[in-house]
C-alpha cells in the first residue's frame, strides 16, 4: 500500500541534511527536520480523533510550519484546507460550514474571535504562529518522529482549494493526491527543475500558485526554497543573487521594474523566470527582457486544474500567450452556446482535461454537472484562442464578456489598444448596463505617473483600431485599479461602482 503523494514529494527526503527551506534570516530548516517535525504534527492530529478524509482548515502566516502541517496532513490522509489570512471570521465561517473541517487551526492572536466561531460550527481550534509557537506546536512537540504514514489512492482528496472569489463567491476545488501529483511532476520536468535549484518564494501559500505549484516543484525536484513571508522589494533585491527561479504574478514583475536596483547583474545568474495568476501585458514582457536580459515565461492555471499550459522553456515564449497545453493535458475551444469545437483562431470558451483536472466542486452537485463534463472536460469559465502556431491566448473571462446591442465584445481586445496609448499604465474595460443596448464598454483608465491622458486621443486611438460598437462610451480616470491578494483585477467591484453610469441615458 502507499500514499503516492507523501511517498513521492516528501519520503523520498527522508534523512536529507539539505536545506529545504531558507528563511530571511538566514535560518534553514534541512529536509529531515521538517518531516521529522510534520510527522509530530501528523501524530498529534491523530490523536485528538481526526481521521482520513476529515478536513483541516489552516489560516496560518506563511511560515516553515504551516507546510509543516500541509505535510503531516499529507501523511495523515487529512484534507488540506488553507484560507487566506486576511479573512476575517466571518468571512472564514463560511468556509468552515461548506467544508465541514474537524478541525481549524488559527493563529494565537486570533484565537478567542474565531473560537467562539468554530464552538458554534463545532470544529475543534488549535493554534499556530509564524515563530513556530502555538497549542499545535505544543502538543506534537515530546512526540514520536515516527508516524505510520496513512494509505491513500490517486483518486483520494488531498486537498480543498477555494478558488480566489474573483468572479463571485468561492468555490471548495476538491484535488486529489493524483491531481497534485501530477502537476507537480509534469512542472519539475518542463521546467527543468533540479535539486540545484533555489526558488524564490514570495507568494502566499493559500493559493494553487504559491503551495501546488512553487512548493510541490520545489519538493519534487529535491531543490530549495528562500521563503519570504510576502512580496517586499527590499528582501526581493536582497534575495535575487542567490536565487535561480522565481514564480510570481505580473504585480511582482511590474514593482521590480519600478525599482532602480533591479539590473541586468542582479539577476544574471537567475535561470527561470514564472509569471501566472493573472495577464502579464506585453509591456511588462518588453521591458523586463529589455532591462534584464530575461524573458519571461508565462502560463496558465486555476485552483480546479493546477496548471494547463506553459509557454516553452527552450523555443519562444510569446508574449500575451499562455503558451501550449502541458503533456496529457488536451485543451479544445468550444462554441458557449453549442459546445462544438472551433477551429483555431476563433475565440470561444477553454476546456480542459487531464490527469490534473479536479474532481469536482465540494458540496456542490449542480455546479460540478454544470462545468464538468461527461467526457472529462472541464469548462473552465476562461474565453480564449489558439493561433496558428498552436499557442494559446485568454481573451478574457466568460463572465467578463460584454454583450451590447446583440454583439459580444470582449474587453481584452480594447484593452490593448489603450494600454499602447501613451501616458496609460494600464486599463480594464467592463459591460455596464445601457437603456438601449443592455450593455455597453466603459474603459477605467489608470495613467502614468504625472500623465494624463487626453479623453480624445484614447477615443481617436480605438476609433482607428476597432468597430464602432466596441468603442466604450464613457472613459474614467483612477489611480490604480482594484486587485486581490493574486493581483486579479477586480472587475466585479469595478462594475458595481460604475453600474449606475448610463442609468439615466
Ligand atoms: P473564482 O473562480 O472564484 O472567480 P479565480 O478564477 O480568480 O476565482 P483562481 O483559480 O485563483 O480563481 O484563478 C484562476 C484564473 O486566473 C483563471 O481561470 C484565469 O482567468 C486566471 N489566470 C491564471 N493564469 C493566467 C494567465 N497567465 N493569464 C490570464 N489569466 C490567467
Ligand atoms: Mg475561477
Amino acid at each position: 500500500m502507499a500514499n503516492p503523494l507523501y511517498d513521492r514529494l516528501f519520503a523520498i527526503h527522508e534523512g536529507k541534511t539539505k536545506p529545504f527551506i531558507r528563511l530571511p534570516d538566514g535560518r534553514e530548516i534541512s529536509y529531515a527536520r521538517f518531516l521529522s517535525r510534520s510527522a509530530q504534527i501528523a501524530g498529534a492530529m491523530t490523536e485528538m480523533g481526526l481521521a482520513p478524509g476529515d478536513r483541516v482548515a489552516a489560516q496560518v502566516e506563511k511560515s516553515p510550519e504551516a507546510l509543516m502541517l500541509y505535510a503531516a496532513c499529507v501523511r495523515a490522509g487529512l484534507v488540506f484546507l488553507p484560507l487566506n489570512t486576511a479573512y476575517t471570521s466571518d468571512e472564514l465561517s463560511y468556509f468552515i460550514e461548506n467544508s465541514g473541517a474537524g478541525l481549524i487551526v488559527c493563529d494565537p492572536a486570533r484565537k478567542d474571535e474565531i473560537g467562539a466561531m468554530a464552538r458554534r460550527l463545532g470544529a475543534r481550534l488549535e493554534t499556530l504562529a509564524a515563530d513556530g509557537s502555538g497549542s499545535l506546536t505544543e502538543r506534537a512537540a515530546g512526540r514520536s518522529d515516527r508516524f505510520a504514514t496513512v494509505d491513500r489512492d490517486e483518486d483520494d482528496l488531498a486537498a480543498l482549494l477555494y478558488t480566489s472569489g474573483t468572479t463571485g463567491r468561492s468555490k471548495g476545488a476538491m484535488l486529489t493526491q493524483g491531481n497534485l501529483l501530477s502537476s507537480a511532476l509534469t512542472l519539475t520536468e518542463v521546467w527543468r527543475f533540479t535539486e540545484r535549484d533555489v526558488l524564490l518564494h514570495a507568494l502566499p501559500i493559500f493559493h494553487t500558485h504559491g503551495l501546488f505549484v512553487a512548493t510541490n516543484v520545489v519538493l519534487a525536484a529535491g531543490a530549495s526554497m528562500i521563503f519570504l513571508p510576502r512580496f517586499d522589494i527590499d528582501q526581493i533585491i536582497e534575495n535575487l543573487p542567490r536565487a535561480t527561479a522565481m514564480m510570481g504574478v505580473p504585480t511582482f514583475y511590474t514593482r521590480l521594474l519600478d525599482d532602480p536596483r533591479l539590473t541586468r547583474e542582479l539577476v544574471a545568474h537567475m535561470r527561470l523566470f514564472v509569471s501566472g495568476s493573472a495577464p502579464l501585458l506585453a509591456e511588462t514582457h518588453r521591458a523586463f527582457e529589455e532591462r534584464t536580459g530575461h524573458r519571461i515565461l508565462e502560463r496558465y492555471g486555476m485552483t480546479e486544474t493546477n496548471m494547463n499550459t506553459s509557454n516553452p522553456y527552450d523555443g519562444e515564449r510569446r508574449a500575451g500567450t499562455v503558451g501550449f497545453p502541458l503533456p496529457g493535458v488536451e485543451i479544445r475551444i468550444t462554441d458557449p452556446e453549442t459546445g462544438a469545437e472551433l477551429p483555431p483562431g476563433e475565440i470561444g470558451q477553454i476546456e480542459v482535461r487531464g490527469p490534473n483536472v479536479f474532481k469536482g466542486y465540494w458540496r456542490m452537485p449542480e455546479k460540478t454537472a454544470q462545468e464538468l463534463r461527461e467526457d472529462g472536460f472541464f469548462i473552465t469559465g476562461d474565453l480564449g484562442m489558439v493561433d496558428s502556431d498552436g499557442y494559446i491566448h485568454i481573451v478574457g473571462r466568460n463572465k467578463d464578456l460584454i454583450i451590447s446591442g446583440g454583439y459580444n465584445i470582449y474587453p481584452k481586445e480594447i484593452e490593448l489598444v489603450l494600454d499602447a496609448q501613451p501616458g496609460v499604465k494600464e486599463s480594464a474595460v467592463i459591460g455596464v448596463p445601457h437603456p438601449d443596448f443592455g450593455e455597453t464598454p466603459l474603459a477605467v483608465i489608470v495613467p502614468e505617473k504625472g500623465a494624463r491622458p487626453e479623453r480624445a486621443a484614447l477615443e481617436q486611438a480605438v476609433r482607428a483600431a476597432l468597430a464602432r460598437f466596441k468603442h466604450p462610451r464613457e472613459y474614467v480616470f483612477v489611480d490604480e485599479l482594484p486587485r486581490n491578494t493574486m493581483g486579479k483585477v477586480q472587475k466585479n467591484l469595478l462594475r458595481e461602482r460604475y453600474r449606475d453610469a448610463f442609468a439615466a441615458a
